[in-house]
C-alpha cells in the first residue's frame, strides 16, 4: 500500500500533449493523480501523506522508457537462471519495458520464460516477440541456407500460434540471418499476427544494395497479411549511404496506407558474431570496405581490429565471437532517427560484459545528442523513447503518465544525461539518469540499482 508524491518536474507526457510543471501522486503502483497547479498546502499534504516523496525540481519526469527492439538475458532451463546483464544496463538507462525475441531469435520458448521473468522478477518488465528463426530451427529447418518443406512451415505456424496466445506482442523474423527463409514461412506466421493486431518486425533480407528490395519485401508483409510491419534498426540495414532513398520509399509505402514503421539506434557502428551472414564474402564487400574496419569484442584477441588473416582465423575457429563493424554514415542515422516515423531501439545485446555500447548507452545518448541538442523537440524526444512504441505493441497501460497507468516512471536530467558505456567499456553506467520507477517502487536511485527484480513479464 505505497504511495509515491514525485513535485516540481517538468512532466512530459506526449500521450496526453502534456508539457508543463505538474506533481505526480502514484498509489499501489499505478499513477493515481497529475497535479496541475497544487496550492502549497495541498502539497505539504501530499508529502505527508506520502511513503516516498521525490523532489524533481529541475528535471523531466517522464514515463519509463519502452525499449521496443532489444535482445533478453539468456536463461538456462535445467537451473532455471538467468545469466547475463541486460536487464540490469537497461533499467540503469531509464528503460522501464523492454522487447526481447527480436531478429528471429528468442533464448528460450516464449512462455517458459515470461514465466521464469515473473517466478523471479527481472530489472525491468519484459515483453517478448515470437522469432522466426527459433521456431524454425525447433520444428527441424537446422540449415539457415536451405528452404524448409510444407511440413515444417506447418509445425512453426501451430508453434507461432501458440506463442501468441502465451502473450507474445508479435512475431520477429532475421531474415538477412536465414537466407533459406521461403516468403511462404513469412506470409504464415505474419498472418498469425492480424487477428489480434500484434506487431511483425524483421530484421529485413539485405542491407547496403539489397535494401531497397528487402523493404519491398517488408511492405508486401504489411500489404498481404494486413498488419503493421517494423523495420528494424533501419540505421545498420540502410546507414551506408542509402537513407535517403530508403526513407522516400518507406514513406510512399505509408502513403499507400501501410503501416510501416522502424526503429534505430544512435550509433554509426553495428555489432554482430563474426561467423554470421553479414561477414560472407559477397555480403562484406558490399561495405566497400576493410576489414581493420571490424574490432573483435570477446575471445583471445579483445579489443583487436581485425586484419585479414585474423578475420579468416576467428570466422572459422570462434564464429560466435562478438564483433562491431564501424562502417555506418552518422548523417544516414541522423536521417532515420529524426524522421518521424522511427522510434528508438537499443538493438542491444550483451554476452557476459561484452558487446556493443548501445546495450547501456542508446536511450542516454539519444536524449543528449537529440533532445538535449534541441535537434527535436523535447517531447517528439520522449515519444520516440515511450509514447510511440507503447502504441506500437498495444500497450494501453505503459508509456504514458496518465492516471490508471503503471507507474513505471523515469526522472532524469536534460542538462546532465549522457550515456558513459563505449566500445572497449560497454557496460559503463549513464549519467542524469536521477530515479527509474517500476510500478510505483525505486529500481534506480541517483544511478545506483536498487532493486533489480521489479520487473514481470508484459504481455498481451
Ligand atoms: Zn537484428
Amino acid at each position: 500500500m505505497s504511495k509515491v508524491y514525485i513535485y516540481g518536474g517538468l512532466v512530459v507526457d506526449p500521450a496526453q500533449q502534456l508539457q508543463q510543471q505538474a506533481d505526480l501522486v502514484c498509489e499501489n503502483g499505478k499513477v493515481s493523480k497529475v497535479l496541475l497547479a497544487p496550492s502549497a498546502q495541498q502539497r505539504s499534504e501530499w508529502k505527508q501523506s506520502a511513503d516516498l516523496v521525490i523532489d524533481a525540481a529541475g528535471k523531466i519526469v517522464s514515463p519509463g522508457f519502452i525499449d521496443i527492439h532489444m535482445h533478453e538475458d539468456p536463461y538456462d532451463e535445467a537451473t532455471d537462471r538467468f545469466s547475463g546483464e541486460i536487464a540490469q544496463t537497461m533499467v540503469r538507462m531509464g528503460v522501464t519495458t523492454a522487447v526481447g525475441g527480436n531478429c528471429g531469435s528468442n533464448e528460450a520458448d516464449p512462455d517458459v520464460y515470461l514465466d521464469a521473468v515473473d517466478r523471479h522478477g527481472m530489472a525491468v518488465n519484459l515483453a517478448l516477440l515470437a522469432g522466426h528463426s527459433t521456431l524454425r530451427r525447433s520444428c527441424g529447418g537446422t540449415n539457415k541456407y536451405a528452404p524448409v518443406g510444407d511440413d515444417v512451415i506447418e509445425a512453426m505456424v501451430q508453434k507461432g500460434k501458440a506463442a501468441l496466445q502465451a502473450g507474445c506482442l508479435g512475431v520477429s523474423f532475421g531474415v538477412k540471418y536465414i537466407p533459406g527463409t521461403r516468403w511462404e514461412e513469412i506470409i504464415a506466421l505474419a498472418r498469425l499476427c492480424r487477428a489480434e493486431d500484434k506487431l511483425v518486425a524483421s530484421h529485413v533480407r539485405a542491407d547496403v544494395d539489397g535494401v531497397f528490395d528487402s523493404c519491398r519485401e517488408l511492405a508486401e508483409i504489411g500489404r498481404q497479411a494486413g498488419v503493421k510491419v517494423q523495420f528494424s534498426h533501419v540505421g545498420s540495414m540502410g546507414g551506408y549511404g542509402q537513407m535517403p532513398q530508403l526513407l522516400a520509399q518507406i514513406e510512399g509505402y505509408r502513403a499507400e496506407g501501410i503501416d510501416l514503421m522502424c526503429d534505430c539506434y544512435p550509433y554509426d557502428a553495428f555489432s554482430t558474431e563474426i561467423g554470421a551472414t553479414t561477414y560472407d564474402a559477397e555480403n562484406f564487400a558490399m561495405y566497400r570496405s576493410d576489414y581493420s574496419h571490424i574490432l573483435l569484442c570477446d575471445g583471445p584477441y579483445a579489443g583487436q581490429r581485425c586484419t585479414e588473416q585474423l578475420f579468416h582465423e576467428m570466422r572459422s575457429t570462434r564464429p560466435d565471437t562478438m564483433t562491431v563493424g564501424y562502417f555506418m554514415k552518422q548523417e544516414d542515422v541522423d536521417l532515420a532517427l529524426l524522421a518521424p516515423y522511427t522510434m528508438l531501439g537499443s538493438d542491444g545485446i550483451l554476452v557476459g560484459q561484452q558487446g556493443h555500447p548501445r546495450a547501456a548507452g542508446a536511450f542516454p545518448r539519444f536524449l543528449h545528442q537529440y533532445a538535449a541538442s534541441g535537434r527535436l523537440p523535447l517531447s517528439d524526444a520522449i515519444a520516440k523513447v515511450t509514447s510511440m512504441a507503447a502504441q506500437r505493441l498495444g500497450l494501453t497501460h505503459k508509456g504514458s503518465l496518465k492516471p490508471g497507468s503503471d507507474a513505471d516512471i523515469t526522472i532524469f536530467d536534460l542538462d546532465t544525461i549522457k550515456d558513459q558505456a563505449t566500445y572497449t567499456q560497454p557496460v559503463l553506467v549513464p549519467k542524469g539518469i536521477d530515479w527509474v520507477l517500476i510500478g510505483g517502487r525505486p529500481a534506480v536511485q541517483n544511478g545506483v540499482l536498487v532493486n533489480a527484480t521489479l520487473g514481470r513479464s508484459v504481455r498481451r
